[in-house]
């Protein structure tokens, strides 16, 4: 028995949700960084930057501090400024909606299907109107949203589309035929983040990338400080440079050592992915033909980097007693992606519109281990747990 008065399966060592995945290499790297004597954004961001926008197919990559403050400047320079309306699921990390927010305006939340768990586009589509000043959508748990509808709706509003990819890297969808990796980017711009509880990670960080250089220039500068010469340009010149600052900017730099890490990242993505979906894969063949359990839907049009693998649970079984029973036997699982409406920041909004499929998955639904290091053993326990569940 523990502290708490369960008995945890003493036998078993506990499954994660999830455990990034770092070696050597990463370590190596950061020791390197902090050896060269540049430290903050420089030579490694840029390199992190390039290799970045070479991966994705996007234009320009523009290294942030995480994918908060890249959703934050992704608005900003998309136009949205106080008292605009931005389209958006609740049903994402909180992050989405408090972007919106930083900026002055109201996020309008609209509903998902619950097959995908991303935005349903004819919500979004009723839910435009003039006062509408962009779109955020969301690549939820890795699974590409349904961008080709999307952007329809955004065309017909003449409004930029912004694509929240923070856990979407290496997520491929298929466009007039053709695959390719989410954050070309379709829309203006796409953010994407490396904490730890994603795909690869810099233990803080995060990207936009566009292909609007104008977009590009203003994320530059905003993102340090409004400083219209960067340090780098500043060091490297042979004659004296005053700099001027041009707008409000902010600090959200990336440091070289975050960058130096990411680098590292990159070249394990394809590894990490491939294992990722095999676990996938896996977990498809033991929970299948499961009475009531609803495995996770992946479009024709969509290929999951499965950041996470959503189940959904069978209304007659009661969410936190079977992670309470999973958890006792050292599986730790998360419920349902979150529901930002019912947090206190927005809470006392006016909803517009039915939020109904976004609770039922929060509270219907139950998140699995899934790591790049995690065994066949480890799978089929989990499996196992479950089972035990449903029976
Ligand atoms: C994790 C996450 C974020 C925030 O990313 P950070 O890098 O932690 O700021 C934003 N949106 C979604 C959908 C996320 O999952």
């Amino acid at each position: 028995m523990n502290v708490l008065g369960r008995d945890r399966a003493s036998a078993s060592p506990s499954i994660p949700i999830a455990k990034p995945f770092l070696d050597t290499a990463e370590a190596d790297a950061a020791h390197k960084a902090v050896l060269s004597g540049w430290l903050s954004q420089g030579q490694q961001v840029a390199a992190f930057e390039r290799e970045f926008a070479a991966l994705t197919g996007a234009g320009y990559a523009c290294a942030v501090s995480n994918c908060t403050t890249a959703l934050h400047l992704a608005l900003l320079a998309a136009g949205v400024g106080r008292g605009d309306e931005v389209v958006t699921p609740s049903h994402s990390f909180i992050a989405t909606a408090n972007s919106i927010r930083y900026c002055g305006a109201r996020p309008v939340f609209v509903d998902i299907d619950p097959a995908t768990y991303n935005l349903d586009p004819k919500c979004v589509a009723e839910a435009c109107n003039e006062r509408t000043k962009a779109i955020l959508v969301v690549h939820q748990m890795g699974m590409p949203c349904d961008l080709v509808p999307l952007l329809a709706v955004a065309n017909h509003y003449h409004i930029p589309l912004i694509e929240d990819a923070a856990c979407a890297i290496g997520s491929e969808i298929k466009i007039d035929g053709e695959w390719e990796l989410v954050g070309r980017p379709r829309g203006s711009t796409a953010c994407f983040s490396f904490h730890p509880r994603k795909v690869i990670t810099t233990g803080e960080g995060g990207m936009v990338t566009t292909s609007d250089p104008e977009i590009d220039r203003k994320l530059r500068l905003w993102r340090q400080h409004g400083m219209n010469v960067p340090d780098t340009v500043r060091h490297s010149a042979p004659t004296v440079i005053f700099e001027d600052y041009v707008s409000v900017g902010f600090n959200y730099r990336l440091t070289d050592i975050q960058a130096a890490i990411g680098r590292k990242q990159l070249e394990r993505l394809p590894a990490i992915i491939g294992r990722r979906r095999a676990i996938a894969h896996r977990y498809g063949e033991l929970l299948a033909g499961l009475e009531g359990l609803t495995l996770p839907f992946e479009p024709e049009w969509a290929r999951s980097n499965w950041q996470s693998y959503c189940v959904r649970l069978p209304d007659r079984l009661d969410q936190r007693t079977v992670m309470q029973n999973l958890l006792d036997q050292g599986i730790a699982t998360r419920r349902g992606i979150m529901c930002s409406h019912r947090e206190a920041p927005y809470r006392g909004d006016e909803q517009r519109h039915s939020l109904r499929q976004s609770e039922l998955a929060q509270d219907h639904s139950i998140l699995l281990p899934i790591y790049a290091q995690m065994t066949e053993d480890d799978q089929a326990r989990v499996a196992g747990a479950l089972m035990a569940e449903l029976r």
